[in-house]
């Protein structure tokens, strides 16, 4: 038997545009990317089995082949016929500590754990870019969950660049523990109200995603002027979410209220809303405030920082 433990980070999206249709379904993005210390452990145990059988601690999540994680180790029994006849399946334990439907990434955080962890315990030596290669099948988050760090993504948001890090921010999260939002219906959503803006001509295409290339969000990643990082917050996907459920709405603002927060904006999808800070105990600070003012037992809170990493091996 042979084991291995590995950290997951979850996501924020410092950016995220919708510049037009991508076909099939997809959007076209444009998006910053930025890991946390806000982590699911994922262990995976060859057991002489000839499957995959997935544990997990946290309740939403699903234990059958629908889970990001097996599809992710399906796909590489798949890939990999040789290897998996070998060694055989595995036992794949989740330990949830990134909330679920949150915008967060914590399904494509797990999936892309499961590629990495195979590729040690199978012993393939793949590269990284030939993992989010094969990552991006399963979902446009997984090759940044992979890799992490600080990254723009375009297309689907699966064509990264490295950033410089970003390693002098604090992050606060809040999310109402009882709502989730389903990133399908976000998307959707937009293309009803606001489809009608979308880059549909080439040129104008290639216009929009030059605009983040050479932007004043990238610039400000360049400088780590955390400041104009955090005036620069950008999220689309919070001209429908927000109006959708006013809780966040309301959240955000309260954020945006206290005194220690550089910047504040919601992640991905939603309905997870973060504010940035500059040091820790402002972050701590920021989260009792909140917590106090609005008083309510549904709203979790989790304090992070911004990681230059994507997936490692746990200590
Ligand atoms: P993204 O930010 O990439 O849109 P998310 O953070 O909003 O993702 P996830 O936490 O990945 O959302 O969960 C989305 C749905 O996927 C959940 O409703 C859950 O049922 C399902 N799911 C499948 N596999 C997993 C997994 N390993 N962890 C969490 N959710 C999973």
């Amino acid at each position: 038997m042979r084991s291995i433990s590995l950290l997951a980070p979850a996501k924020i999206n410092l950016y995220l545009e919708i510049i037009g249709d991508a076909g099939g379904g997809y959007h076209e993005l444009a998006m910053v990317f930025q890991s946390i210390d806000l982590a699911d452990r994922v262990d995976l145990r060859t057991i002489g089995i000839d499957d995959f059988r997935i544990r997990c601690d946290a309740q939403e999540v699903p234990l059958d082949n629908t889970n990001l994680a097996y599809k992710a180790a399906a796909l590489m029994a798949k890939q990999f016929p040789n290897a998996f006849a070998q060694y055989g399946g595995a036992e794949i334990t989740i330990e949830k500590q990134i909330p679920v439907a949150a915008g967060l990434a914590g399904g494509s955080a797990n999936a892309a754990a499961v590629l990495v962890g195979l590729d040690m315990l199978w012993q393939l030596g793949q590269t990284v870019p030939e993992l989010q290669q094969l990552g991006a099948t399963l979902g446009a988050d997984v090759p940044f969950c992979i890799s992490g760090g600080t990254a723009l993504g375009t297309g689907r948001g699966d064509q990264l660049e490295p950033l410089p890090d970003v390693d002098n921010l604090y992050v606060v999260l809040a999310k109402y523990r009882n709502l989730q939002v389903s990133t399908a219906w976000a998307y959707q959503t937009y293309r009803q109200q606001f489809g009608s803006t979308y880059a549909a001509a080439p040129e104008q295409l290639r216009q929009r995603r030059q605009r983040l290339h050479s932007g004043p969000m990238v610039g400000a990643i360049a400088r780590k002027d955390s400041h104009k990082i955090a005036q620069l917050l950008h999220n689309d996907l919070e001209k429908v979410v927000l109006p959708a459920h006013p809780p966040v709405a309301r959240l955000r603002a309260a954020f945006a209220a206290e005194k220690g927060v550089l910047g504040t904006m919601m992640s991905g999808s939603g309905p997870t809303v973060f504010a940035l800070t500059s040091d820790l105990s402002s972050a701590e600070a920021v989260r009792q405030q909140v917590q106090t003012t609005l008083n309510d037992p549904d709203l979790g809170f989790w304090v992070a920082k911004c990681l230059p990493n994507g997936i490692q091996l746990s200590r």
